[in-house]
Parts: C-alpha cells; sequence; structure tokens
C-alpha cells in the first residue's frame, strides 16, 4: 500500500520537526533528504513521508521547481494528501515563498482551494483574527521584524499571503474554527463560492487544530507549520502509539560531534565533559594551519571508543568563536569546521560507530552528506523537537542518529540520548 501522507518541507529542521510530530501522532514516517532523482525513488514502508528541501529563501521560481519535483515523487509513493510545511513564523518575503509553492502545488494537484496555518499552540504560535503571534506579541513586534533573509513586518497573515498569490485569500476565523467541523466546512464552501483559493484559519489551540484537522479530511492540500500534523492522522485512524517511533535496535559503538555554538550546546559539551567521559577538542586554528587534527581526532577517538561515547568537538563561547572569525573569516571558519567534523563523522563510522549525535544544524548538513545518508527512519523524541532516527549507511547498516539543531535540548542531551536508545531496545 503506499503513503497516506506526504509532506514537503521548506527546511531541513522544519521537516524533522513535522517528521516527529506526525510520528507522535502514530505515524510511521520516513524523511528523505531531498528528492531522489526521478527512477531512483526507493519503495518505503511507512503511513507518511516528509521531503526535506532547502526552499525557504532561495528564488520563488526554484522554490517552485524544487517543490514539484518533491510532489511527483510523493505522488508516486501513492500519498493520498499534500501537506506543504513552512516555518511556524511564516518566513517568507513579498516574492514568496509561500504563496508561489502553494499556488504551484495547488495547480498541479488541480484544486481549487486549500488552508494556510502556521499555528502550533504547544510552541507559541497562534492565529488570531489572521493575526499571527509568537508567544505574547504580534510576528511584527518579535524578534522576526529583524530576521535578515525574511523579516517580518506585518502579523497579517491574510494581506502577507495575498501579496505573494495571485488567488484571493480570505480567512476562517476563530469563532468558526471554535464552532467545529462542520461550520468550518460550510465556510470553505462560502469562501469558494466567493472565489477565494486559500485561506488562513485561525487557531489558538490544539481543539482548534485537530477540529481543523478533520474539517481537511480529503484535501489534496494543506498547508501549515508543523503545527496541524496534530489534526491529520485521526482522518486515516491512526491513534498516539510507541510502536510508530520503533526503530531497530541499536549496535556498534556511540559518538557525539558538535558543531553547534549555540549556548545550550556549548552547556551541553560542558555537561559532558563534567562527567570526566573521553573528549577530542577541534582547534580550527590548528586546522587553518594545516595540521592533521582529523587523524588526530580519529587516533584518540579510536582508543576510547571501545568503552564510548566519545566527543569530538568544535563548539566554544561566543567570544572564542569571534577571534577565529576574526582570524579566519566568519564563513572561512563555519566551512572549514564543517569540513573537518564531516571527515571525522566518515572516519568515526568507519571505525564502527553505529550511533552517533550531531549538533548543530548546518554542521549536521555537512555530516549527513558527508556519510552518504539520503533517509531517516524517524524514532522516539529524545528532546521537543528532536527524535532518534535510523538511516540506511551506503553499505547496507544501520546507522542511528540524531540530529540536534543549535539551541535544542538539555545540558544532559548527549549522554541522555544514549541511554534513551538503549531503554527503548531493552
Ligand atoms: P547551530 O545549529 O548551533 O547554529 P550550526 O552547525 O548550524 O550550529 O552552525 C555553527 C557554525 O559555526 C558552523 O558553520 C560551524 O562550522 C561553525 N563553527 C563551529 N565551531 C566553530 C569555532 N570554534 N570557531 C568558528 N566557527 C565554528
Amino acid at each position: 500500500m503506499g503513503i497516506r501522507l506526504g509532506c514537503i518541507a521548506d527546511d531541513f529542521t522544519g521537516a524533522t520537526d513535522l517528521a516527529n510530530n506526525l510520528v507522535r501522532a502514530g505515524l510511521r514516517v520516513v524523511q528523505l533528504i531531498d528528492t531522489p532523482p526521478a527512477g531512483e525513488e526507493q519503495p518505503v514502508d511507512a503511513d507518511a513521508v516528509v521531503i526535506a528541501l532547502k526552499s525557504r529563501t532561495v528564488p520563488a521560481a526554484d522554490a517552485v521547481e524544487a517543490s514539484l519535483r518533491a510532489l511527483a515523487c510523493l505522488r508516486s509513493m501513492g500519498a493520498e494528501q499534500i501537506y506543504f510545511k513552512y516555518c511556524s513564523t511564516f518566513d517568507s518575503t513579498p516574492a514568496g515563498n509561500i504563496g508561489p509553492v502553494t499556488e504551484a502545488l495547488m495547480d498541479a494537484l488541480g484544486t481549487d482551494f486549500t488552508v494556510a496555518t502556521p499555528a502550533f499552540p504547544d510552541n507559541g504560535r497562534t492565529v488570531f483574527k489572521g493575526h499571527l503571534f509568537v508567544g505574547d506579541v504580534l510576528l511584527s513586534d518579535s524578534g522576526m521584524r529583524h530576521h535578515p533573509l525574511t523579516p517580518m513586518t506585518d502579523s497579517n497573515l491574510v494581506s502577507v499571503l495575498g501579496a505573494q498569490s495571485t488567488r484571493q485569500v480570505g480567512l476562517i476565523d476563530h469563532t468558526v474554527v471554535a464552532d467545529g467541523v462542520e461550520a468550518i466546512r460550510a465556510r470553505v464552501d462560502a469562501l469558494r463560492a466567493d472565489g477565494i483559493g486559500i485561506a488562513v484559519v485561525d487557531s489558538v489551540s490544539n481543539d482548534d487544530l485537530v477540529r481543523l484537522g478533520a474539517a481537511v479530511q480529503g484535501f489534496p492540500l494543506v498547508t501549515a507549520g508543523s503545527g496541524l500534523a496534530i489534526g491529520l492522522p485521526a482522518n486515516w485512524g491512526f491513534k498516539p502509539s510507541r510502536a510508530a517511533a520503533h526503530l531497530p535496535p541499536p549496535t556498534g559503538h556511540r559518538a557525539v560531534v558538535s558543531g553547534s555554538v549555540s549556548e545550550a550546546t556549548n552547556r551541553q559539551v560542558l555537561e559532558y565533559l563534567r562527567t570526566g567521559r573521553p573528549a577530542f577538542g577541534v582547534d580550527p586554528l590548528r586546522v587553518a594551519a594545516g595540521e592533521d587534527v582529523v587523524e588526530e581526532a580519529l587516533a584518540f577517538a579510536e582508543s576510547h571508543l571501545e568503552d564510548g561515547p566519545v566527543l569530538v568537538y568544535s563548539t566554544q563561547p561566543a567570544d572564542t568563536v569571534r577571534t577565529v572569525q576574526g582570524r579566519l573569516g566568519a564563513a572561512e571558519a563555519g566551512e572549514l569546521v564543517e569540513r573537518t567534523l564531516a571527515r571525522v563523522a566518515q572516519g568515526l563510522v568507519a571505525r564502527g560507530v553505529r550511533r552517533l549525535v550531531v549538533a548543530g544544524g548546518e554542521t549536521s548538513g555537512a555530516v549527513v552528506q558527508a556519510l552518504g545518508v539520503t533517509g531517516l527512519r524517524i524514532g522516539p523524541q529524545i528532546d521537543p523537537g528532536v527524535p532518534w532516527c535510523a538511516a540506511a549507511l551506503p553499505g547496507g547498516d544501520t546507522l542511528h542518529i540524531t540530529l540536534k539543531s543549535g539551541n535544542f535540548g538539555g545540558p544532559d542531551f548527549f549522554t541522555r540520548s544514549f541511554a534513551l536508545l538503549d531503554e527503548e531496545a531493552a
């Protein structure tokens, strides 16, 4: 049987966030890193597939093209409904990419109506009267006002999306959503009759998302942040279950590779060092000077892997990072460290590591690419938004991997993640 839900996410961590929510709602989920080339799709045993693109801030035409390729792949897997996932702060500009991608997907699916809601009340994102709130403040009063790529200066999603779309954008407001599934459906019919193509939908609670989820049963396309994921699985009879997060039993050595320089990761590295476990610090200046730090790190790791986990980290407090960036240039330092840690990860896997924690969004991208990983089965959640995953290595072995972006996770994340994997396998 084909998959039920096919999801197109406009960035990697957003894809994982959605996949994690779907698993928690009872679906078995595989996340693909970009769309496989046409003809190279592998059959997947899952209820939902999430394809992670990097289409949030590229030119709109490129985002449309990448999204349509993802759509074709998901349809070839039998997807019954398509979910276009964007950021819960609706990151976009008047040029797109939420509007153009939504409309291209509508055209390709032959549907004249869809919904849009970035609401995720559990994470403090709510939509009321079409206005998006981040915690207690309007989007336009939040830090997103000053975002370097997608500054959000208007909280009214009807006008924000209207400016990016050729179709008319309407609103299904909270009085309707609170009234229930039938009221939402009646409002959809009325909007449709008025020539509205896309409706922003208010949601201030999980109950609103559950009602909306039921109302959009059978829609070829929904568009949302990751919140709507809690409202859709029931349409196919799925209920939350631990079985959905089941992964094959873990094997092999354990390691952590950390290239994140966020505060949360700095705390996690300090906490790990405090436990006295083996750790190797990568100094970017030594790498830049041509020293073979990768070989050193791997030699160190090799002597400690038997009683691992072993940590290899470039994580440093902000002032140290600024000094390095001043010497090497920020972009150059970033790439140098990413390349170095990706090679370390390759070497660790070659030495039998099969349980790997990676810290840092960009670092994760570099590591996953270096390891040749193209798909992840999503498993149990370690901390909100961060699940364990199982990936097939090119040689056929299974790698358990978790990709933690910057500020996620509690201080003991590195040790607790391995403990969780052992508990799940017990
Ligand atoms: P986060 O998710 O915390 O933002 P990322 O991996 O996305 O983590 O980004 C961190 C960036 O900082 C990467 O480009 C990484 O290579 C770079 N970096 C890591 N350690 C250092 C360091 N010690 N000095 C300079 N840059 C570093």
